[in-house]
């Protein structure tokens, strides 16, 4: 198996390489050069399964030799056995035809941890492997820090900076960055908001003399192996609901446009998916650009689902890679125009491919308040913030065909905005009631690339 660029100037990479190196020297994302797919007899024959085993048959045909199969299979193993559900993705309904994914279940309370729970374990064999060390640099809104913190916390041969913008995360999801004890893990806050901590994560990747120096690598949704982690809950979803002899719809709250992009794959892969509806907050580039054809950046501006409050979305720039016939250099334009006038205008052909897959909606913050307090005396299901613009967009969208939507993170995340939509403090799990005790290490720093990269270079343990 292997991976190319988006941007078709990088060299072609095996999946443990694309793993380790993240974002493609040429500013591209590493997708694989054929998407293998699976009949309807192999979905078939998912249903009922345990989550790890339906992991290992669909994850299986993307990495090729990289690992072994019981490599495999024990990574798969060891990333959900920390999670507080046996299902590990179980299913609620929440109306007629409408059903809820709950991938709030594991350590961090956040999806993230369906993928981070396994680069951990796959870094951690192909570096040992190696003898190879790396420090790992990401963005965060929130979870997606927390999510790599917890998986990489202690490991030798492994640093792990995470950039977050300061004063813009909830406090939960700040704590489980900055109380880890481990010295391995680096929390900094950057006086920013998150497009500029992905924007200086960017620009360390193609600074490569920086890159070459500390052995840098991504576990941000740029990276390949994390969205391909994503596509195994369609499948455990869609043949709990029939499929393949039914057609099932996803809703997606999205910001990076990682986990839908997931949902795609799990659709080129020959899952009988229907519609991938985006669903946005008020930070709406995806849902204007699927609308009116023009991709244009506007300030972010916070909400309360901060996780989504993101403009420049990475991981379309993978599905552009498809709707313009895999042609690297016309997706290089495209970033181009992207960076130096603050959008694009989408080709007809283009626009119309997409929306023959992806529909869209927004929710605002009334909306999403009332969904939340709506779901809860409905169906006492405690919607995160997140969850509850999925919801909200989906009421849209409900019909004939079974539609679920994704339920992001756990209400205890985001308590604040729940409790001004319930009246209820959600409580979190016994299992991390001692967060608000536990003492915080962090850094401030400011949003300037050198800064940031001399603070790695100091403070990385080797
Ligand atoms: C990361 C995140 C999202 C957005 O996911 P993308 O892959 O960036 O689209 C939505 N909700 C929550 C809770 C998240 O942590």
């Amino acid at each position: 198996m292997r991976y190319v660029s988006t941007r078709g100037q990088a060299p072609i990479l095996s999946f443990d390489e694309a793993m380790l190196t993240g974002l493609a020297r040429d500013g591209g994302l590493y997708v694989p050069e054929a998407v293998p797919t699976l009949s309807q007899g192999d979905i078939a024959a998912l249903a009922g399964l345990p989550y790890e085993e339906v992991a290992f048959r669909v994850m299986r045909p993307f990495i090729g030799d990289a690992f072994s199969d019981d490599d495999l299979a024990g990574c798969i193993e060891r990333s959900y056995q920390g999670f507080g559900h046996e299902a590990r993705a179980p299913l609620v309904q929440l109306g007629p035809n409408h059903f809820l994914l709950e991938l709030f279940h594991g350590p961090t309370l956040a999806f993230k941890d369906f993928a981070m729970q396994l680069i951990g374990q796959l870094f951690q064999l192909a570096l040992s492997r190696s003898g190879q060390r790396v420090t790992i640099v990401g963005a965060t809104s929130g979870d997606t820090g927390s999510a790599a913190i917890e998986a990489f916390r202690g490991q030798g041969n492994v640093d792990v900076f995470i950039l977050y913008p300061h004063g813009r995360v909830s406090e939960v999801q700040r704590r489980q960055m900055t109380t880890p004890s481990e010295t391995n893990v680096h929390a900094l806050a950057v006086h920013g908001d998150f497009d500029d901590c992905q924007a200086a994560v960017k620009d360390m990747f193609n600074d490569f003399t920086f890159r070459d120096e500390v052995g840098l690598a991504g576990v941000n949704s740029i990276n390949w192996a994390r969205v391909l982690a994503q596509v195994v809950y369609y499948f455990t979803a869609a043949t709990a609901l029939g499929a393949p002899h039914r057609t099932v719809s996803f809703t997606v709250p999205t910001g990076n446009f990682g986990d839908i992009f997931a949902g795609y794959i799990a659709r080129v892969m020959g899952l009988p998916i229907d519609q991938l509806v985006v669903a946005t907050n008020q930070n709406d580039i995806l849902h204007r650009c699927l609308t009116n054809g023009e991709y244009r950046t506007s300030g972010v501006t916070p909400t309360i689902s901060p996780s989504m409050d993101i403009q420049v979305s990475s991981n379309f720039e993978r599905v552009l890679f498809d709707v313009y016939d895999r042609d690297g250099a016309a997706v290089a334009q495209l970033m181009e125009e992207l960076k130096t006038k603050g959008g694009f205008k989408l080709s007809q052909g283009a626009l119309g491919r997409l929306r023959e897959t992806f529909a869209s909606g927004r929710a605002s913050e009334a909306e999403t308040a009332a969904t939340i307090k709506a779901m809860h005396h409905q169906t006492g299901e405690v919607l995160c913030p997140h969850s509850a613009v999925g919801v909200r967009v989906a009421g849209a969208h409900l019909g004939a065909t079974p539609m679920v939507t994704l339920a992001t993170a756990h209400p205890a995340k985001f308590p604040d905005a729940v409790e001004a939509a319930t009246g209820g403090r959600p409580p979190l799990p016994n299992r991390m009631a001692d967060l608000y005790e536990r003492p915080e290490r962090l850094t401030e720093v400011a949003n300037d690339l050198s800064a940031i990269e001399t603070l790695i270079r100091e403070r990385r343990t080797h």
